[in-house]
């Protein structure tokens, strides 16, 4: 067993950067941030600050960002057929999701499943943009609009869909778009500025921030979601309860870091590369999911054909090396993946995910390769001997 283990599970959770972790303990011991006095107001300027880092991630306003305690509450918070235009009240009839979304989106929110529709998506995990076209000319505008909720980067395979055809389409339908950012944020640009979105999804714990705190950030706020959470006025009534200091002040961090580390991508794509051409070179009839598409630079979900991913993986484990098979999202389970599943690989399909991030360096990917042919000789004994 080696001394130093390798964590290459970033789509999981990111590794607590030093930055967020600073601004989490220095906040630990705020005051309530709506009390006026001057305790109060010292926690209030670092909420405020966070959300302006929040905002600066996705180029969108401070009064535009609600944080949340995760991107699961943000998305059950938008998904909702009850809205507010200003002081009128908004209905919408349909939510329109994708096969592929992360289940806070696939769930279908505050919507009853019969007005949850989920679009299919090709082999390579791109949106079936036709199919999606065709579901909201299809729509019953009588009965209220259309709501569009997807991923705008898989978690587990990486792709990255055509946000800005996605947006043309949604909007030509007249429809309010929420984009999961929760993996693209700090891995590619994101601009909400330029109108593919109404709202977008955020998480801390993806980009180095701790676990607790998400984020909406609207394109603007005339038009918003009935609160989820009722209660106090805190984020201006649209999420009640005392906000977690140090959860957020962490977030601000971590989207500080993120807007910075955007410029370190291409060296991770570079490592993310490097890591599967050693794949291919040591099982060259590894499927590499999602290759033909766009994707993010940090993540690479692939197969070894004839090794069952949760062997493999429990194999790197005992290496020393963390990293998932299939979507082990929730409680820790190893199911198969309706992603593989929504790209048309049956049930007995499993993968191997490798997500990588600032923290991770050249070295750690040369560990990975050494500890794959390791497990790959060790199979090969295992079926000679068999
Ligand atoms: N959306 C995507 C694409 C995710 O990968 C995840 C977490 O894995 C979530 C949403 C949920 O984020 P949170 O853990 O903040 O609820």
């Amino acid at each position: 067993m080696p001394d130093e283990r390798i964590y290459l599970d970033y789509n999981a959770t990111a590794p607590l950067l030093p930055e967020a972790r600073r601004a989490v303990v220095d906040a630990l011991e705020a005051a309530n941030p709506s009390s006026v006095h001057a305790e109060g107001r010292a926690a209030r300027k670092i909420i405020e600050d966070a959300r302006r880092a929040v905002a600066t991630l996705v180029n969108g306003r401070p009064e535009h960002v609600v944080f949340t305690s995760s991107a699961t509450e943000a998305a059950a918070m938008l998904l909702s057929p009850d809205w507010t235009m200003g002081r009128a009240p908004l209905r919408f009839a349909r939510l329109y999701v994708s096969q592929t979304d992360h289940p806070c989106i696939l769930s279908g929110g505050r919507f009853p499943e019969k007005d949850v529709q989920r679009i299919g998506v090709d082999s390579d995990g791109r949106l079936d943009l036709d199919a999606f076209q065709q579901a909201l000319e299809e729509h019953d505008a009588t009965q209220g609009l259309p709501l569009v909720a997807l991923h705008l980067a898989n978690n587990e395979t990486g792709v990255v869909q055509d946000f800005e055809v996605i947006g043309r389409l949604a909007k030509a339908a007249g429809a309010v778009v929420i984009l999961d950012a929760v993996q693209a944020s700090g891995r590619v640009p994101l601009d909400i500025s330029t109108g593919y979105a109404d709202f977008l999804i955020l998480s801390s714990h993806k980009i180095g921030g701790p676990k607790g705190a998400g984020a909406v950030v609207g394109a603007g706020d005339l038009m918003m979601p009935l609160p989820l959470i009722r209660g106090g006025g805190q984020e201006r009534s649209h999420r009640a309860g005392t906000e977690s200091v140090p959860a957020i002040a962490g977030f601000g961090a971590a989207a500080r870091e993120a807007v910075a580390g955007l410029m370190r991508m291409e060296e991770i794509a570079g490592m993310r590369d490097r890591l599967e051409e050693c794949v291919k070179k040591l099982v060259p009839d590894a499927i590499i999911y999602g290759a033909n598409a766009p994707r993010l630079p940090n993540t690479s979900f692939f197969a070894i054909p004839g090794m069952k991913a949760e062997t493999a993986q429990i194999a790197f484990d005992l290496e020393g090396i963390a990293l998932s098979a299939g979507s082990a999202c929730s409680s820790g389970k190893v199911g198969p993946s309706h992603v593989l599943k929504a790209m048309g690989f049956g049930e007995e399909a499993g993968a191997l995910r490798v997500s990588i991030g600032l923290q991770t360096r050249g070295e750690e990917i040369d560990a990975f390769a050494a500890a794959l042919e390791r497990i790959v000789a060790r199979r090969k004994e295992k079926i000679a001997a068999a």
